[in-house]
């Protein structure tokens, strides 16, 4: 039963052929199963989760209407705050914080009936590519336990992908969302900036962070989708407007005389040989069902790596400052006669690891009154000109593809002591939190040289999320057909019941 579509699970439901608490014990059985592996979640709310499971029965079974995700479960990334659930955002200085409202997008998904199994691991306040700077321990990735899942969100990516929810959200800064789907080979979207709340969202970037979802297939990532999108008073940067309807445009499947940009700057040198090969075919596959495929040039997008790491940085300077050892969490060096100030830099000291202290330092450093029009006021520049270059190529294409990720799943450890090679691994998503778009990663196939996934990379302009899913869902059935199922269903099974 776990290892169905959430649309599937919805439809069983609806048939009651299966109830929301058989569907959620089930699901907690595969965490108890694997997770000591696979290490996905910090915290998980059996009881909590079975409660709603069983509201949601009884809301069923006495004929009250209900979403088409009610009883669904789902995998909370631990950067989203829930009334009374442990919130850490994989660091040591939240631990122990229980915060006492819900974010506007678990108040969505509660009242939509979900079921939230439990919050998942993460880098550091979102800070990084592969869920190693967790301050709790890295997540493995269930395709290759020596391997990292990717990051931030490498806790709700492997989650979808070891089958021990069907649904999780993330949260995609600089590619937190898509790059992990890429390397579980799963399906992620991070929608247009401002489309889904950040209240209740803790700030890493606020100009660049946007939650969005995490499904095994299109049609079950708009599912979600649709219920964490739409405008959040509470939220000044929320936009008021008319959402489009991706759950339909995810099974539309048309792209007859669609034009796809594919992106000069973002492949050939650098991309793994694998990755390379599998975006081209899928680019021949959507050129098989009817779309033009053209290049298109975004000069400035040389600079983006590089604009991205003074302005998320700097963000991240002002919105650490706080954890201040006074409001939340971890307090350190309290005693009698102790300064206000000594006390905070004693727990800022403890409480923040070294990837967090570098970017403080970093950001503190490009903000300052010397150096501000040298650092933070050039990428300024940088950003509005990789916006120009996307507006440019919108001009030409309806979409623009690329390779997700560079690589595949690299090895844990590989990679931890060189922050450049890190950093590199996000080429190809950060453009598009820098120009405040939409971008979806589906699985394209598996790289010939290690067998792991390999993810296709969409983006469309503001608010045409539509768009992602149309084209995104279009390859993923053409690929299914090829490959005689979906990706995953090539996942190893790393034992336990499936
Ligand atoms: N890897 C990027 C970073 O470390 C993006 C992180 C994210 O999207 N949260 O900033």
């Amino acid at each position: 039963m776990i290892n169905q579509t959430a649309a599937a699970m919805s439809e069983a439901l609806v048939k009651g052929e299966v109830t929301s608490t058989q569907l959620t014990q089930a699901h907690l059985d595969r965490i108890s199963d694997v997770d000591t592996s696979v290490k996905a979640f910090l915290h998980v709310d059996a009881e909590g989760a079975l409660a709603q499971a069983a509201r949601v029965d009884a809301d069923r079974s006495s004929g009250k209407k209900l979403h088409p995700l009610a009883g669904i479960p789902l995998a909370l990334k631990d950067v989203l705050t829930q009334d009374g659930i442990p919130t850490t955002a994989g660091s040591k200085i939240l631990q122990g914080w229980k915060p006492q409202y819900d974010s506007t997008v678990v108040s969505k998904i509660k009242e939509a009936g979900i079921v939230i199994l439990g919050k998942t691991n993460m880098d550091e306040f979102a800070m990084g590519s592969s869920t190693e700077n967790s301050a709790y321990g890295p997540t493995f990735n269930p395709w290759d336990l020596s391997r990292t899942p990717g990051g931030s969100s490498g806790g709700s990516a492997a989650a979808v992908s070891a089958f021990e929810a069907p649904l999780a959200i993330g949260s995609d800064t600089g590619g937190s969302i898509r790059q992990p789907a890429a390397l579980t080979g799963i399906v992620g979207v991070r929608p247009t900036y401002g489309a889904v709340s950040r209240y209740g969202l803790i700030a890493y970037s606020s100009s660049l962070d946007q939650a969005g979802p995490f499904g095994r297939t299109v049609l079950d990532t708009a599912l979600l989708h649709d219920v964490m999108a739409g405008h959040d008073p509470k939220d000044a940067t929320s936009i008021n407007g008319k959402f489009p309807d991706v759950v339909s445009a995810a099974q539309k499947r048309d792209v007859k005389g669609l034009k796809i940009g594919v992106i000069k700057q973002l492949q050939g040198e650098g991309y793994q040989k694998g990755v390379q090969a599998r975006f081209d075919e899928s680019l021949q596959v959507l050129a098989s069902l009817g779309a033009e495929i053209i290049e298109v040039d975004c000069p400035s997008f040389e600079y983006a790596l590089a604009a991205y790491y003074l302005i998320a940085p700097s963000e991240c300077s002002s919105n650490l400052a706080r954890f201040d050892a006074m409001r939340y969490g971890l307090r350190v060096g309290d005693s009698d006669g102790a300064s206000a100030e000594a006390v905070m830099s004693a727990t800022r000291n403890a409480g923040f690891g070294h990837e967090v202290k570098r970017r403080i330092i970093l950001g503190a450093y490009a903000l300052s009154s010397g150096y501000y029009d040298a650092y933070y006021g050039s990428a300024q520049k940088i950003r509005t000109l990789i916006i120009q270059d996307y507006a440019k190529a919108f001009a030409q294409a309806d979409v623009l593809v690329s390779p997700t990720a560079p690589t595949t799943a690299f090895k844990i450890g590989e990679k931890s002591n060189d922050p450049i090679a890190m950093y590199l691994g996000d080429v190809a998503t950060i453009p598009v939190n820098l120009a405040g778009i939409c971008g979806m990663s589906l699985p394209a196939g598996l790289a010939d040289e290690d067998g792991l996934p390999v993810g296709f990379q969409i983006m469309a302009p503001a608010m045409c999320d539509d768009r992602l899913y149309n084209v995104g869902g279009a390859l993923e059935a053409a690929l299914a057909s090829q490959w005689g199922g979906h990706l995953i269903s090539k996942a190893p099974a790393l034992g336990g019941s499936k």
